[in-house]
């Protein structure tokens, strides 16, 4: 990490622009920003201090978090982005850690506008990988080299994910971080996403319950 204005360590998919801290509704967190040199997308890195004050290193509690306006902004129940970006900062407040906020990866990286036509299509009775398919594209297409530039700039190199994506984990250790662990955020499930996480367990390999009951969740 550095504290210079901005900087840029050579190689690194990220280039650090600023430092502040921000209040927000569950605790005042570090807010670390950095422009994607790949996609040219600009990602956060949110950091919250451990209990005895120190900032998260190796070993840390963090969630790779991608940006959902449906889900965070509009409180779509289509899918469970809001409750899970929630849960995530709450934990982070309460035990130390870091969520990277990624944008542009709308709709699992499809963009707004394709996302709203997978909807469509679910009206229609295509379950969500189907309806990326119908589009002709593909049914994830996030990228996490951002991220691991991000963990990279924080000293992180071992992390505890809070995820069930299997997929997640593999790509962020393909980019060099090791996923110490896989720790489960269960949140935000309703009648009305509850087909949607279904096809992520069993159709996209997401380490869910059998049964999902309205209440509890899971995280993407
Ligand atoms: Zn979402």
């Amino acid at each position: 990490m550095s504290d210079a204005l901005t900087s840029s360590t050579p190689g690194s998919p990220v280039h650090f622009e600023v430092s502040t801290n921000v209040p927000t509704t569950h605790g005042t967190f570090q807010m670390r920003a950095y422009r994607d040199l790949v996609t040219s997308a600009e990602h956060v890195a949110i950091i919250g201090t451990l209990p005895d004050g120190s900032l998260p290193s190796d070993g840390a509690l963090v969630r790779v978090h991608s940006e959902c306006l449906t889900g965070e902004a509009f409180g779509s129940l289509k899918c469970e982005c809001g409750p899970q970006l929630d849960a995530a900062l709450d934990t982070i407040a309460a035990e130390g850690g870091v969520v990277v906020y990624l944008r542009g990866q709308e709709g699992r990286g499809i963009g707004l506008i394709n996302k709203l036509k997978a909807y469509r299509l679910q009206e229609d009775g295509l379950d969500t990988l189907d309806a990326n398919l119908a589009l002709g594209l593909p049914a994830d297409s996030r990228a996490y080299g951002g991220a691991a530039g991000i963990l990279a700039d924080l000293g992180i190199t071992r992390v505890r994910l809070l995820s069930n994506n299997p997929e997640k984990r593999r790509q962020l250790e393909e980019h060099g971080i090791t996923v110490e662990s896989l720790v489960p955020l269960v949140v935000g499930v309703s009648p009305q996403n509850a087909g949607y996480l279904d096809t992520k367990r069993d159709r996209m390999g997401h380490e869910l319950p059998a049964h999902l009951e309205a209440g509890a969740g899971a995280a993407g």
